[in-house]
């Protein structure tokens, strides 16, 4: 019996470790199936059990089924240990026939698994619940024994009750060992195998995946979440459910237990939801799915919290405070690891999204970093370059002064160019060149160095710049070998002014210009206009050109010009640039010019000796006169005069004083005919003859005016001594006027005036005589 009993207790060893071990498996189903599975593994080894059955006597049979109900009740729950009372009782009638011990048997098993099922979803704490679990299958089936054998009942009870007790004892024992073992192993497979993935994995949404998995085998748990915190909001990435993942990105609210885990920096636990729980819509939601026990497990990284873990259980019990150590060993790597995930995955982003090339480079100078715009710029990919050395996108001539000031940085952690903006050249996968601006920190990533360079193409920008170069020294030399002064002004101020413009004003040195208000050079009259243009020019608007203008001298003498002004960038600025032009010279060609023209004309229409109107003159005012009188139906009036016994004058006073006088006389002429009004013309006529034309003038106002003439000739009082008149230079006159009328000639005045001069001549001179 001893050797039986020792038989069923290595079968009881080994079914226990083996079913413990295999129970712990298959977390990655659905709750449902799980709970199958477990009864139906633990059905088996109640089976396998009771064939190792010990005969205690003759009708008393002892074996451990029990204690496969007890292991359905733990790892299972209520459903599971139903399963496995199920298959005990049905492979009991089987094998050993319909009874009414069988019978027995099967109600026996049933109330245990309903008897451990309960205890199991109400008692967690490991040792308590076995010992209860072991106490109910006791009493029952000493209970059973006695309403089988009632007689036997009492002589068999402590065998059977220590058998009992000891196979329950030995088994919660073992399994407790294995889970212990098991959960240190689990931790330490988590914590190596997790350290793998975080080195390897590139991708950070694997990481998480990986990360959540691990703690939800680690616990045994079926739902799970996995939430990482960016700029203190919480990030859902993950959801794990009965075996299925879900990538996810959500920003989610936190609730009260996610508060409170971050606040505390501990794990918030829900042992049995049946009793207390979180009351959120999602939460609710994962009770109805079945979630009787959960953990909220925050992660942090030094201060910052990086990440929360939400998982969960369908059987009440599977997490407990006691779980925290587990978790805290955990935390460390996990925050570490997401944290540092998360930062790569930032840099990533950076490093693809920048068009800069970003390079990484070893301590030995080998690329372990090769971004999108590296690969754009230099024309390898990053497989290409892995590994290789720098000197392969330099050209040649870097290659040496690059090896050794790298070698001499890895050495010393430190280089001259470091932190730099360093202009080279690169050397393209085809072979060309081109220039390149390069920035490279060094950065020490636990205990080993890193290179990192910063490169941006700068093919464009020394284009350009190389263009704008020549286009302003182009605009220099232009402006510099102006023949026109070149001012221009910002603000107001002279900002710059050329070797012409210095010598326009008349400074020696451009700094006794610049900063000065151009309007102090301006003419005072010219200033409101200058200052118009000056704030009214824009960039948009054409020049002003050709505008006269006076300038002061440095020496106050005036100077004209001719400006032009333009709006133009200057100095990120807009300036106005002033092109002066020195028009003096100009200028007093053009007053000579106008002299000369006015001269002209002078001698066109003006008699040479009297300076009045010439005869030429005349006709055609007459011409002009006798028209409009046509149009407009009026007289013409004209005087006809000639001074008497001018001949003798001659002969008197010699020829010289002859020409004195008639300028008198002429000026006496001129004096009637502004006398007369607008329009009326004194002319020399030829001679000694003059004629004082009134375009709109009748007789009346001709015989007036020939009086005032007459007046003015007496008042000269030009002595005559052999006039037969007077005594003094007389003038003899013949008044006409006439109606124009189509047909009629300017002639006929003139004549008609003539033959009145005529009469007067004859009626002893020195009188008028007129008709109309
Ligand atoms: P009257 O008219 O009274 O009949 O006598 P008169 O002597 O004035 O007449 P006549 O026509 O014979 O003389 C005109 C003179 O005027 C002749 C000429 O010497 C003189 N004469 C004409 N043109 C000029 C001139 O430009 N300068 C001078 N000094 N004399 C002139
Ligand atoms: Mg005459
Ligand atoms: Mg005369």
């Amino acid at each position: 019996m001893i050797q039986h009993l020792f038989n069923n207790f290595a079968v009881l060893t080994i079914e226990v470790l083996l079913g413990g071990w295999l129970l712990r498996k298959f977390t990655d189903v659905r709750p449902f199936i799980r709970r199958l599975f477990i009864g139906v593994i633990s059905g088996s080894i109640g089976i396998l059990l009771m064939l190792f059955t010990i005969n205690l006597s003759n009708t008393v049979l002892l074996d451990a089924r029990q204690i496969a109900i007890i292991m359905a009740a733990n790892f299972g729950g209520l459903p599971a240990s139903f399963i496995t009372a199920l298959m005990i009782a049905l492979f009991r009638v089987s094998y050993f026939g319909v009874s009414t011990a069988a019978y027995l048997a099967m109600a026996s098993a049933f109330l245990m698994a309903f008897a451990t099922g309960w205890i199991s979803t109400k008692v967690h704490r490991y040792t308590l619940k076995w010992l209860f679990m072991i106490g109910a299958t006791l009493t029952i089936s000493v209970f059973t024994i006695y309403l089988q054998l009632p007689e036997q009942a009492l002589e068999a009870l402590p065998a059977y009750a220590f058998f009992i007790l000891a196979c329950g004892i030995y088994s919660m024992l073992v399994l407790g060992l294995q889970q212990r073992v098991n959960e240190e192993h689990q931790i330490k497979t988590a914590f190596t195998s997790l350290a793998k993935v975080y080195y390897e994995t590139k991708d950070a949404s694997e990481i998480y995946a990986a990360t959540l998995k691990r703690l939800m085998e680690l616990f045994g748990a079926e739902f799970g979440t996995f939430c990482i915190i960016q700029q203190g909001q919480l990030l859902l990435v993950l959801r794990i459910e009965g075996g299925r993942q879900e990538r996810i990105k959500r920003l989610v609210p936190e609730d009260a237990q996610s508060r409170q885990a971050l606040r505390t920096r501990k794990s918030v636990f829900y042992t049995d939801w049946n009793r207390h729980r979180p009351h959120n819509p999602e939460d609710d939601e994962l009770y109805r799915q079945g979630v009787r026990s959960s953990a909220q497990i925050p992660f942090f990284h030094g201060d910052k919290a990086v990440a929360l873990a939400n998982i969960g259980a369908s059987k009440a019990g599977t997490f407990s405070v006691a779980d925290e150590m587990a978790f805290s060993f955990l935390s460390p790597l996990i925050g570490m690891g997401i944290a540092h995930k998360n930062a790569e995955a930032n840099f990533q982003i950076i490093s693809e999204a920048t068009s800069d090339a970003i390079v990484i480079a070893d301590k030995a100078g080998r690329i372990i970093h090769w971004n999108r715009g590296a690969e754009r710029m230099f024309g390898y990919t990053a497989g290409e370059v892995a590994g290789q050395s720098l000197t392969m996108i330099m050209p040649e001539r870097y290659r040496r002064a690059h090896e050794e000031g790298y070698a001499r940085a890895a050495e010393s952690g430190t280089s001259t160019v470091m932190n730099k903006l360093i202009e080279m050249y690169g050397l393209r996968k085809n072979g060309t060149e081109f220039p390149l601006e390069l920035t490279i920190n060094n950065h020490d990533r636990t205990g080993f160095t890193l290179f990192i360079g910063i490169i941006r193409d700068v093919t464009v920008r020394k284009l350009v710049e190389k263009e704008l170069r020549e286009s302003e020294l182009r605009h220099r030399r232009l402006i510099e070998l102006s023949p026109e002064a070149i001012v221009v002004v910002t603000v107001g101020r002279i900002g710059f002014v050329n070797a012409q413009a210095l010598r326009l004003i008349g400074a020696s040195d451009e700094n006794d210009l610049i900063g000065r208000e151009v309007l102090d050079f301006v003419h005072e009259e010219d200033r409101d206009a200058v200052r118009h243009a000056l704030q009214n020019v824009t960039l948009e608007s054409e020049p002003l050109e050709n505008w006269d203008s006076r300038y002061i001298r440095m020496d106050g003498s005036l100077i004209d010009v001719e400006i032009a002004v333009a709006a133009i960038p200057y100095h990120d600025q807009v300036g106005v640039m002033l092109i002066v032009r020195d028009v003096t010279e100009r200028k007093q060609a053009q007053m000579k010019l106008e002299a000369a023209n006015q001269l002209l004309t002078d001698l066109a229409v003006r008699d040479g000796l009297t300076g009045i109107a010439n005869r030429r003159h005349f006709e055609e005012r007459l011409t002009d006169a006798w028209a409009h009188a046509v149009q407009h139906e009026t007289t013409v009036a004209l005087l006809l005069c000639d001074i008497d016994f001018f001949k003798n004058y001659n002969d008197t006073y010699g020829h010289p004083e002859g020409d004195h006088c008639l300028k008198q006389v002429a000026q006496a002429l001129e004096h009637a005919a502004a006398a007369a009004g607008e329009g009326a013309l004194a002319a020399r006529y030829g001679g000694e003859e003059f004629v004082l034309l009134l375009p709109r003038g009748n007789l009346e106002a001709a015989l007036r005016a020939a009086g005032t003439f007459r007046f003015g000739v007496a008042e000269l009082a030009i002595p005559h001594s052999t006039s037969n008149a007077d005594d003094y230079v007389t003038v003899s006159i013949g008044a006409a006027s006439l109606r124009a009328v189509a047909g009629r000639d300017p002639g006929d005045l003139v004549n008609l005036a003539d033959r009145m001069l005529y009469r007067a001549k004859q009626e002893g001179r020195n009188q008028v005589i007129g008709a109309d």
